[in-house]
């Protein structure tokens, strides 16, 4: 029971153990209310994929609707998107364990974010992601070199334009932008889209597991296939290195800036 406390105001050692105990049933007792909302996130999100999925092959065996194309793309967004969960989740329970090795070391910034690009090019167009968007890479100067773990540093950019790609608009620009940081050896990555933007006062909440921006008829989202997890995992992998990553001013559409430290 972590809700209990020990009472008294004693100023000896006594007082001062009553203290310390009860701030550790405090920190408990946020651990415990956080794993609680985190399982019912969970099962609330897992739920939403899984009731669609059933719907559409319940309307096919039915005979209601048939096995056209349409309908069995309904339901393959609907996999695919129980797989983004699924994968997001086992990222998020590594990073609860805290047993995530950082293999930081010096790279070349260019060829790196070249090859997160080809694989981003290459999978938008899949779900509910653009294929008309177009990618851009601006790394000054070209010979850039930064220190990181490179797996993590792709995860987080991957995610990035994953997010830039879906909320850009027909024919829009994605730039991945990268230069040296302010800081001696620092890094910074920036991507950047023309897409709504993230509105001020959810800026500071985007980070966190499940919060989504509230769509304009308050809904929070999901139909465009998101988990809600992708900037919390990103966050998480930027704080491993040390690093910092926030929602940057930008006067037209979204613009996520990481800051990665030297070494
Ligand atoms: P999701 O899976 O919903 O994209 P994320 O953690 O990646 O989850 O993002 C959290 C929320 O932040 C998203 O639901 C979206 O509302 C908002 N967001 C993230 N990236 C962008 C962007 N490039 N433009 C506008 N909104 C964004």
């Amino acid at each position: 029971d972590y809700t209990r406390r020990v009472r008294g105001d004693r100023r000896d050692e006594f007082g001062e153990l009553a203290a310390t105990f009860n701030r550790m049933a405090a920190d408990l007792e946020a651990v415990d209310q956080h794993r609680k909302e985190l399982v019912a996130n969970v099962s609330h999100e897992l739920r939403t994929p899984i009731a669609g999925l059933r719907a559409v092959l319940e309307n096919v065996v039915d005979g209601v609707s048939a096995a056209d194309p349409e309908t069995m793309r309904t339901a393959l967004h609907q996999t695919q998107r129980l797989g983004r969960l699924v994968e997001h989740l086992l990222d998020l329970s590594r990073l609860d364990s805290g047993v995530v090795p950082l293999h930081a070391r010096r790279f070349e910034v260019w060829p790196h974010l070249a090859s997160v690009l080809k694989e981003a090019n290459m999978s938008k167009g899949q779900g509910h992601s653009r294929a008309d968007v177009h990618l851009h890479l601006d790394v000054t100067p070209p010979e850039l070199t930064g220190h990181a773990d490179e797996e993590r540093l792709h995860q987080v950019v991957a995610n990035l334009i994953d997010n830039a790609v879906k909320h850009s608009p027909a024919h829009g620009r994605v730039t991945v932008r990268a230069y040296a940081g302010e800081q001696p050896e620092s890094l910074v990555v920036e991507v950047l889209d023309e897409g709504p933007g993230i509105p001020e006062a959810e800026r500071h909440q985007v980070f966190e597991r499940f919060n989504r921006v509230t769509g304009p008829a308050g809904s929070k989202g999901g139909a465009d296939g998101g988990t809600g997890l992708g900037l919390a995992i990103a966050r998480w992998a930027v704080d491993l290195h040390g690093g910092r990553i926030r929602v940057a001013e930008s006067d037209r559409g979204c613009r996520i800036q990481v800051t990665l430290p030297g070494p």
